[in-house]
Formats: structure tokens, C-alpha cells, sequence
């Protein structure tokens, strides 16, 4: 086998064989192949596709360069769910503790924050001492231990994926469904979870933009998981406004904490509503309750009697950080100013285009530009009132917490753009917006969960 033909094949539109794609990523994998001819194929790939049997078989061979967990001897049912990512996206700080909570084991490995969007890994090291760098049999000694570890991807997790993702930021060719949905899957399935649920982001603070573009990539990785074996199913869900209304890491798991002891405000409906949804179709796939109905009402008993926080209080122990957190988020770091951005005009607010809050939170320290950039745990934003809130001229929008003056000005200036203030209230946009399984797509509509209509599986 050449890689030139490889290359030639792909670039002509042609369907690349298991057998080239196991010769490619091992031979680059192992550093035989350059990355000018690796990165010719990404681009060819990026503009001429996969079909679905190339991307399950890229998917299943940077799988296999790297460790495939075995959690047999981790009793209960054990679900994973992972988010594409987007702007105040703290969904898994408090789904992985209620879903355990709620009697499933939770296996969880996240990611850091990369450009505009934040990582669960980095908003959890904001907790003081709390470490996520585990090795593999302390993972699995805390899963049997409290049913819940949230850690970073281990080195021996599909390296492969590692180096390809690299040539890939390098190489303008991040933004390929079939190169995304293997690289996301490759991870996601070597982790031992035997169904997953995922929570596929669309809007303005989401990798994809349009509602088409994150279908299909919702799809394209559902049916990944279904020919490995790995239940899956994936909700399309908005991003055109930050979730929550804390965004920065320590802000963001202050906001948690406080919607886990019952004292958060109308500011974190859209993250609670999310988390319930997400964690209800855990449930389902986990096998421990049989209709949706069931499934929310028991989180929501979960979330409300304290046994969530007290899951969450006993994680951050296990894993060295201070659980003081859970009653007092004080012990967070904190900026050294907080200043509030006032409106310039009354009327109601009708947009905060959620890449505009990440992108000044990323001028402010609480992000990367960098893979290798370090990050502030403290700073971040403060939403004081969301999309169809009223406001007054010369009221806060919202509060800035920054340690650098010149940051905090250039973050002003981008977070000021970001909203659109009208005299008409805007119409609610629909949070939930699909469901995705093995069987295609579906509307979600309000009566979806009393209805009990299964997760499709
Ligand atoms: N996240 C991943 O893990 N891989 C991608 O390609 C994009 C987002």
C-alpha cells in the first residue's frame, strides 16, 4: 500500500477500504507517515466526506490504537454522556452526581476548553486540590467505590485521535462531520460505558452553527454507537444564549453547587431543564426506570431532597479536592474586581449571542487560544438577566470578573456587542429541539417525558 494512491483515491471522491484507514492511522499513529501527506488526506476527507462504513471503521481504529477500559467488574448499569460543547455548559457538573445518585455508575471523561468554549476538566480543577489526572485502576476503585469519577482523558486513551486532532487544528480540518464524530466516539467508546447519551449543541455558542449541520452530526455519531454496540441516543439542544448565567470555571461550578442546594434563581432554568432531560434518557438507557415520566420525577427528587449534593460532596473528597465547596462556594478562587457592564437603553432583552460572551471570557484568562495556554480559574462572566428579561437604562446587563484592567476593557467592549436590547419581548425559543436515535430524528415537544415515549432504543 502507498499512501500517495490513498491520498489520490480520497482526493477523487473514492471509498477508502479498513484495511487503508488501519494502514494510515497506525503508520501515522507510529510517526512513519509524514504530516504534510497526513494532512493532504484530512483536507481531501474534509472535502470529499466519509460514508458511514469509513467513518465507523476510522472511528473503531483510533479506538484500538489506544486502551479500551474494561468496567465488567464495576457492578450497575453504566451510562456516559458527552456535550459538543458550548458557552456556561456546566450540564455535567451536576448530571454526573444526580445520575449517580439516582443509581447509575457514571464513568466520565472530559475534555478541556478550547477557543470561545470551556472544558467540564478546567472547571472542576477550579475546586482546590481536586485532581482529575487518575490513573485507570483509581478510576475504576472510586467507580465501585461511589458509582461516579469525572477525570481527563488517560495518555492511553486513543492516542491516535490525539495527534490526528492536533494536525487537524493545524490544518483547518477540524470542522469535518465524519473526522469530528470519530474523534469524539474514539474517546467516548474506549471508556467503557455501555450506553451513552449526548447533548449535541446548536446556536451561536456551539461548534456547529446551524440546526441541519449539528442533526447530521448528531446522527452521524449516534449510528457510530450503534454499530460498536454502545446504546446511544442525542438531543439537539440551543446554544444561542450562554447556559446558566455564571461563565468562567470557578463561577461556573459556584453555580452548580448552588442550583444542587436548591438556591439558584430563574437565571438557571434552561441548565436545570437540560440536565433533567439528559439525565432522564440516562436513566431509560440505563435500564432503571421504564418511562420518561418516571425517570424526571426521580431526578427531580434527587436534585431536591440533597442527595445530588451530597453525591457531588463525596466526589470532590475522593478525588482530593476541598468539599467544602458544596456547602460554602466561597473557598472558590475569586477575581480581584468585579465590575458591571450597564445597558445602554431600555426594552427587553432579545439576544446574547453566546460566542460573544466566550470569546470575552477567553479575553479575560478563563480560556485557551492555545492548546498549551494556562488558564485563570477566577475570572468570567456574571449574566444578571437573560433573553426576554426587562431592563432599564443604565441597569447591569451583566458583571465582569477580571484581575487585569486592559482585559476587563477589551471584554466589556465584546460582551457589550453581544446584546440586542428591543422594545418587543421575544418569543421563547424551544431549548429542547430534538431527540436523535438509531431510527432517525424527532420534535420534542412539551409533553414528551409524561408521555413516557421511550428513548428510542
Ligand atoms: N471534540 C473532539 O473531541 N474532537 C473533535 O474533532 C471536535 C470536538
Amino acid at each position: 500500500m502507498r499512501v500517495y494512491d490513498i491520498i489520490l483515491k480520497k482526493r477523487n471522491g473514492l471509498k477508502l477500504s479498513a484495511e487503508e484507514i488501519v494502514f494510515l492511522v497506525h503508520g501515522y499513529t507510529q510517526g512513519l507517515i509524514p504530516d504534510y501527506q497526513l494532512s493532504a488526506l484530512l483536507m481531501a476527507i474534509y472535502f470529499n466526506g466519509m460514508d458511514a462504513e469509513e467513518t465507523s471503521n476510522l472511528t473503531s481504529t483510533m479506538m484500538k490504537s489506544g486502551k479500551v477500559l474494561d468496567l465488567k467488574g464495576v457492578p450497575g448499569p453504566k451510562v456516559d454522556k458527552h456535550s459538543t460543547g458550548g458557552v456556561g455548559d456546566k450540564v455535567s457538573i451536576i448530571l454526573a452526581p444526580l445520575a449517580a445518585a439516582a443509581g447509575l455508575v457514571v464513568p466520565m471523561m472530559s475534555g478541556r476548553g478550547l477557543g470561545f468554549s470551556g472544558g467540564t476538566l478546567d472547571k472542576l480543577e477550579s475546586i482546590p486540590g481536586f485532581r482529575t489526572n487518575l490513573k485507570e485502576d483509581e478510576f475504576i476503585s472510586i467507580l465501585k467505590k461511589i458509582g461516579l469519577s469525572m477525570i481527563g482523558q488517560t495518555e492511553e486513551i486513543a492516542p491516535a485521535d490525539r495527534k490526528l486532532y492536533a494536525l487537524r487544528d493545524a490544518t483547518a480540518t477540524v470542522e469535518s462531520i465524519p473526522l469530528i464524530a470519530s474523534s469524539i466516539m474514539s474517546k467516548k467508546l474506549s471508556e467503557g460505558a455501555r450506553s451513552l447519551v449526548l447533548d449535541v449543541k446548536t446556536g451561536s455558542g456551539a461548534f456547529m452553527k446551524t440546526y441541519e449541520k449539528s442533526v447530521a452530526l448528531a446522527q452521524t455519531l449516534v449510528d457510530i454507537g450503534d454499530k460498536m454496540g454502545v446504546r446511544t441516543v442525542a438531543f439537539i439542544t440551543d446554544m444561542d444564549q450562554p447556559l446558566g448565567y455564571e461563565i468562567g470555571n470557578a463561577l461556573e461550578v459556584k453555580e452548580c453547587v448552588e442550583i444542587m442546594k436548591g438556591e439558584s434563581d430563574e437565571r438557571s432554568s434552561d441548565l436545570v431543564e437540560i440536565t433533567l432531560t439528559l439525565g432522564s434518557a440516562m436513566l431509560l438507557l440505563g435500564g432503571v426506570v421504564t418511562s420518561g415520566g418516571k425517570a424526571r420525577r426521580s431526578l427531580e427528587k434527587v436534585l431536591s431532597d440533597g442527595r445530588c449534593l451530597d453525591k457531588f460532596r463525596q466526589m470532590v473528597d475522593v478525588q482530593g479536592g476541598d468539599a467544602r465547596v458544596a456547602d460554602d462556594p466561597s473557598v472558590l478562587p475569586r477575581s480581584k474586581n468585579i465590575i458591571d457592564v450597564p445597558s445602554t437603553r431600555s426594552g427587553y432583552i432579545q439576544r446574547i449571542n453566546a460566542e460573544a460572551v466566550g470569546f470575552c471570557t477567553l479575553y479575560l484568562g478563563a480560556g485557551r487560544s492555545r492548546s498549551d495556554d494556562r488558564i485563570d480559574p477566577s475570572v468570567g462572566v456574571t449574566l444578571k438577566a437573560k433573553v426576554g428579561c426587562r431592563v432599564e437604562k443604565g441597569e447591569p446587563l451583566a458583571s465582569i470578573h477580571a484581575n487585569d484592567s486592559s482585559d476587563a476593557d477589551r471584554a466589556i467592549e465584546v460582551l457589550s456587542k453581544g446584546y440586542t436590547i428591543g422594545d418587543e419581548k421575544p418569543k421563547p425559543v424551544p431549548l429542547v429541539k430534538s431527540l436523535v436515535t438509531k431510527n432517525g430524528v424527532r420534535a420534542v415537544d412539551g409533553g414528551f417525558w409524561e408521555k413516557g415515549v421511550e428513548v428510542g432504543v
